[in-house]
C-alpha cells in the first residue's frame, strides 16, 4: 500500500458480504461521479459499482421521483393491479425497440430476470400451436455469467461460480465456446471464419442434444463480468440467430450488464442487426437508485401467450413495484432528456484512445476491449504467449485495492481469470454516461498507477 493510502475500516461487518474476513470500506456519501468513505477519502466511481450507476449518484430528480411515488402509491400487487410508473417505464422500453418487443416483465435483479426469461421461453413452446413440450433444454456459453439463483447459475457456464453447487444445478443445459477473439481466434484465422467455426459448433450442439428439444440459445452481446467487456466478433450474433431460426429455438440475449445505453445504443443488439426473442436488462435500467431488472418479450413470444392461456405462469411479490419503477423511469428520462447516449459514444471513443495511448504497450496488459463506456483490460504475464498470471496471485483484486488506496482514489471492477489458465484476470471500467474528459484522464492515469503498484507489490512479496 502506498504512503498516501488510508487504512481500511477496522470494524467487522454484521452484513454477510461475499468475503467474511476482508476488511470492509464504508461509503458514507455518494454524489455525482464520486463517493466518500468513512475515512473522509473521496473516490471517483469509474465502474458505477458493478456497472450500475449510469447517471452518477445523488441525482435530485430521481430522489424526488422516488419520494413523490412513495407518497402517492408506494406498493401495488401485480397479480391484480397495474400502476402508472410501471406502465410508463415498460412502454418506454418497448418503444426503444422500434416495435420488436411487446411486453416487459419487471423483476428485482438480473438473476431473477434470467430465471423469468428461461420460464417464458419454456412456456412459449408449451403454448405454440401445436405445442412442443419436448423443448426443455438451453444452450449457453462457457465462462458465461447470467446470475446466481440456481436457475440462472445453471444457465451460466462460469466454472468457478458453479463449482460447489454443481450437484444442485438444473440438468438439460449445455455450453458452447464463447466468442472471444483475443483468446479464441486461431492463428491466421479471419473474424469471418472464426464466426463460421462458432456457428458450426452451435449447430453441432443442437444436433447432439436433439434440435427440437432446445428452448433457447443464451448469450451476452458483450460479455461483462465473466470475461471483462468482450464484444462478440462482427456477424457473430447474426450467425447464432440463423442457427436458432434453423432449429426453431429462441434467441435469448442477456443485456443485464451491457444494455440500456452502456455501449452507446439503448440495446447492444441494435448495433448487430439482430433482434432477440427474449432479452434481459438490469443494472443501468435503474442506475442503482433502487433494485430493478427486466425481461423484454418479443411480439412473437407474446402473440403465442396471448392466443394461448393468456397467462405468464410466473410472478413475484415485488414485481413491477411502483416506487422502483418510478426511480428507473426518471433515470431513463434523464438519459433521454440529456442525450446521454451521445456522450457515451463520444466519451467512449475518448476513453478507448486514452487507454490505448497509456496502456496499449504495457508489458502486462494483454488486451484492451469494449464498446461505449464499457471497457475491460485483461492482464497477462507474457503478452506474446498471452499467458495469464496464476489466478491465485489475485492480480485484479490487488489492482482494485491499489486504485482505491492511491490519490486520486478510483473504483474499478475486478474480475478473476479462470483456474485452467485459459483466461487472465481483468478489470472493468464503466463510468457514468455523463462522465467528462477530465474524469476520464484521471481514471486512466490512476488505473495505470494502480496496475504498476499492484505488480510491484506482488513482485516485492515474491508472488510473481
Ligand atoms: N447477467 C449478467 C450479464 C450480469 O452481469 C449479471 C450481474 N453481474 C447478472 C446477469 C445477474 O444480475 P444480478 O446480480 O442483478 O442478479
Amino acid at each position: 500500500m502506498s504512503s498516501t493510502s488510508q487504512p481500511l475500516a477496522q470494524t467487522k461487518s454484521a452484513v454477510l458480504h461475499r468475503d467474511l474476513h476482508r476488511q470492509t470500506l464504508e461509503i458514507v456519501e455518494a454524489q455525482g461521479s464520486y463517493f466518500t468513505l468513512s475515512n473522509g477519502r473521496r473516490i471517483l466511481d469509474a465502474s458505477g459499482g458493478a456497472a450500475v450507476s449510469c447517471i452518477g449518484h445523488g441525482n435530485l430528480q430521481v430522489q424526488k421521483a422516488i419520494a413523490d411515488q412513495v407518497v402517492q402509491v408506494d406498493y401495488t400487487v401485480s397479480l391484480f393491479f397495474t400502476n402508472k410508473p410501471a406502465e410508463q417505464l415498460c412502454r418506454m422500453m418497448i418503444d426503444s425497440t422500434a416495435g420488436s418487443m411487446a411486453r416487459v416483465f419487471i423483476a428485482n435483479s438480473g438473476s431473477e430476470a434470467t430465471d423469468a426469461a428461461a420460464k417464458l421461453a419454456r412456456q412459449y413452446f408449451l403454448e405454440l400451436d401445436p405445442p412442443q413440450p419436448q423443448r426443455i433444454r438451453f444452450i449457453a456459453r462457457n465462462g458465461s455469467y447470467h446470475g446466481n439463483t440456481l436457475g440462472a447459475l445453471s444457465i451460466s457456464g462460469h466454472k468457478a461460480r458453479r463449482a460447489i453447487y454443481e450437484p444442485m444445478l438444473l440438468p438439460n443445459i449445455s455450453h458452447v465456446s464463447a466468442c472471444n477473439a483475443y483468446r479464441g481466434l486461431a492463428p491466421d484465422e479471419t473474424d469471418e471464419s472464426y464466426v463460421e467455426r462458432l456457428a458450426d459448433e452451435l449447430d453441432n450442439e443442437f444436433q447432439r442434444v436433439g434440435p427440437d428439444t432446445v428452448c433457447a440459445f443464451v448469450a451476452e452481446p458483450i460479455v461483462g463480468a465473466a470475461l471483462g467487456c468482450v464484444p462478440a466478433s462482427l456477424g457473430y450474433l447474426k450467425a447464432m440467430r440463423k442457427i436458432c431460426d434453423k432449429y426453431g429455438a429462441l434467441l435469448m440475449l442477456d443485456e443485464v450488464m451491457c444494455g440500456m445505453g452502456r455501449t452507446g445504443t439503448t440495446h447492444a443488439w441494435q448495433q448487430e442487426d439482430v433482434v432477440p426473442d427474449i432479452q434481459t436488462v438490469g443494472k443501468t435500467l435503474g442506475g442503482g437508485y433502487l433494485p430493478i431488472a427486466g425481461v423484454l418479450a418479443s411480439n412473437k413470444v407474446i402473440d403465442v401467450l396471448d392466443k394461448g392461456t393468456g397467462q405468464f405462469v410466473h410472478g413475484q411479490t415485488y414485481q413491477a413495484h411502483p416506487t422502483v419503477c418510478a426511480a428507473a423511469l426518471e433515470v431513463q428520462r434523464i438519459i433521454a432528456a440529456d442525450d446521454l447516449l451521445a456522450n457515451v459514444k463520444l466519451m467512449g471513443e475518448y476513453l478507448e484512445r486514452a487507454l490505448r495511448n497509456k496502456l496499449g504497450d504495457h508489458p502486462h496488459v494483454g488486451n484492451i476491449r469494449g464498446r461505449g463506456l464499457f471497457w475491460g483490460l485483461e492482464f497477462v504475464y507474457d503478452r506474446q504467449a498471452k499467458e495469464p498470471f496464476p489466478v491465485t496471485l489475485g492480480l485484479a483484486l490487488a489492482i482494485h485495492d491499489e486504485a482505491l488506496a492511491h490519490e486520486p482514489g478510483i473504483m474499478i471492477y475486478p474480475g478473476t481469470g479462470s483456474a485452467d489458465g485459459l483466461q487472465g484476470d481483468h478489470v472493468i471500467l464503466a463510468p457514468a454516461y455523463n462522465v467528462t474528459k477530465v474524469e476520464i484522464d484521471m481514471i486512466v492515469q490512476a488505473l495505470g498507477n494502480a496496475i504498476d503498484s499492484a505488480l510491484t507489490r506482488l513482485v516485492t512479496a515474491g508472488k510473481t
